[in-house]
C-alpha cells in the first residue's frame, strides 16, 4: 500500500489527495527501459567500432586467414624444395648432358628470367596479404618458367643423342694405317725441324713410316672431298670431309682407291703410302682439322687404343725428332 500524498488547494482552502496517474506511472517506466535500450546500444556500437570485440563471423573469418596464411608458407617452403630439385636437375643439364652433347650451356638469367609486363599481378593488388600473394605468384612463375626450358633442352637433348650415334662413327677416331705394334709413327704433331732446311718448324700432323703401298684407311664415316695433287707439299692426297666440322686429311700417296665426292666408312680402304710432295722417304702424314683449325690428331685415337697403348703412343709422338713432312 503506497503512501497516501496530500496537498492543500488555496481555492478551495483545503488539504487535498494528490493520486499519481497510473498511466503517467507507466510512461515513466517505458522511457527509463528505452533509455536504458539506447544508451545499451550505443555502448554496443562504441564496443564493435573499436575492435574490442569481434562478432562470431568475424572470429571465423580471422581464423581463416589465419589459415590461408599458413597454407601460403607451406607453399613456399614446398616451392623452395622444387627450386632446389630443379636447381640440381640444371646444374646437371649444363655441365654433364650438354657438355656431352657439345651443346652450348643455357645462361642463368635465361633460365630464372620472370615475366615482363607491370600488369602481370595488378589484380592481387590492394589487399592486405598483397606483397606475400604477389611474391608467392611470381615464384610460381619463374618455376614453370624453369621447367619449359629445362624441358626444351631435354627434347634437345634427345635429338642431340639421336645423332650422337652418327657423330661418333664420324668423328676421326682410328688411325689411318695398320699400326698394331706402334713403330710406325715417326713424328708426331709439333714444333719438328724440318727435314729440308732443318730449321725448327710446326709439325701439323703425325707421320707414319710405312713402305711405298701400304693400305691407308678412312679414320671416320664421310664424303671425299679431294683427292688430288694441287695442294703444295702434300703431293697426293686424299681429303674426307666427315662433317660435324671434321676434316681428315692423308698426304704423300702413292695411290688412291677413292674418287672426290664418293662416301665413306670408318676403316675402307682409301689409297696407299708413298711419297709424293714435300717428303723425304714413303709415309703417311695424317692431319685431322676442326672448324678449320689443324689439331693433335693424337687426341682422338680414343676409340682404338688401350690406356696403355694411348701412354705409349703419347710418348713416341711427342719425341723431339725430325718430321718426314
Ligand atoms: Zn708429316
Amino acid at each position: 500500500m503506497s503512501k497516501v500524498k496530500y496537498y492543500y488547494d488555496p481555492d478551495t482552502l483545503s488539504y487535498r489527495k494528490i493520486e499519481a496517474k497510473k498511466s503517467r506511472r507507466y510512461r515513466n517506466i517505458s522511457l527509463f527501459i528505452l533509455g536504458a535500450f539506447i544508451f545499451g546500444f550505443l555502448g554496443l556500437i562504441f564496443l564493435l567500432n573499436t575492435n574490442l570485440i569481434n562478432t562470431p563471423k568475424e572470429l571465423s573469418l580471422q581464423r581463416e586467414v589465419k589459415n590461408y596464411e599458413l597454407q601460403f608458407e607451406l607453399l613456399n617452403k614446398k616451392m623452395g624444395q622444387i627450386e632446389q630439385v630443379l636447381a640440381n636437375i640444371e646444374e646437371r643439364d649444363n655441365n654433364i648432358y650438354r657438355l656431352y652433347f657439345e651443346a652450348n650451356p643455357i645462361p642463368e638469367e635465361q633460365r630464372r628470367a620472370g615475366f615482363g609486363g607491370v600488369n602481370r599481378y595488378n589484380a592481387l593488388e590492394g589487399f592486405n596479404n598483397s606483397e606475400m600473394i604477389i611474391a608467392t605468384s611470381k615464384r610460381l612463375d619463374i618455376i614453370q618458367k624453369q621447367m619449359v626450358i629445362q624441358s626444351k633442352s631435354l627434347d634437345e637433348i634427345t635429338k642431340l643423342a639421336g645423332e650422337k650415334e652418327k657423330l661418333l662413327a664420324s668423328i676421326p677416331a682410328i688411325q689411318p694405317i695398320t699400326n698394331k705394334e706402334l713403330t710406325r709413327m715417326a713424328s708426331g704433331y709439333g714444333w719438328r725441324s724440318d727435314p729440308f732446311t732443318k730449321a725448327r718448324k710446326m709439325h701439323w700432323g703425325m707421320d707414319f713410316t710405312a713402305p711405298k703401298g701400304t693400305p691407308v684407311y678412312a679414320s671416320g664415316d664421310g664424303k671425299i672431298s679431294r683427292a688430288d695433287n694441287n695442294s703444295s707439299g702434300y703431293g697426293k692426297h686424299i681429303r674426307i670431309e666427315h662433317g660435324y666440322g671434321y676434316m681428315s686429311l692423308y698426304g704423300h700417296l702413292s695411290q688412291y682407291n677413292v674418287k672426290p665426292g664418293q662416301k665413306v666408312k670408318r676403316g675402307d680402304l682409301i689409297g696407299f703410302v708413298g711419297s709424293t710432295g714435300r717428303s723425304q722417304a714413303p709415309h703417311l702424314h695424317y692431319e685431322v682439322w676442326k672448324d678449320d683449325q689443324r689439331t693433335n690428331p693424337i687426341n682422338f685415337y680414343y676409340g682404338s687404343l688401350t690406356a696403355e697403348e694411348f701412354e705409349n703412343m703419347l710418348k713416341l709422338a711427342n719425341q723431339e725428332n725430325q718430321s718426314l713432312d
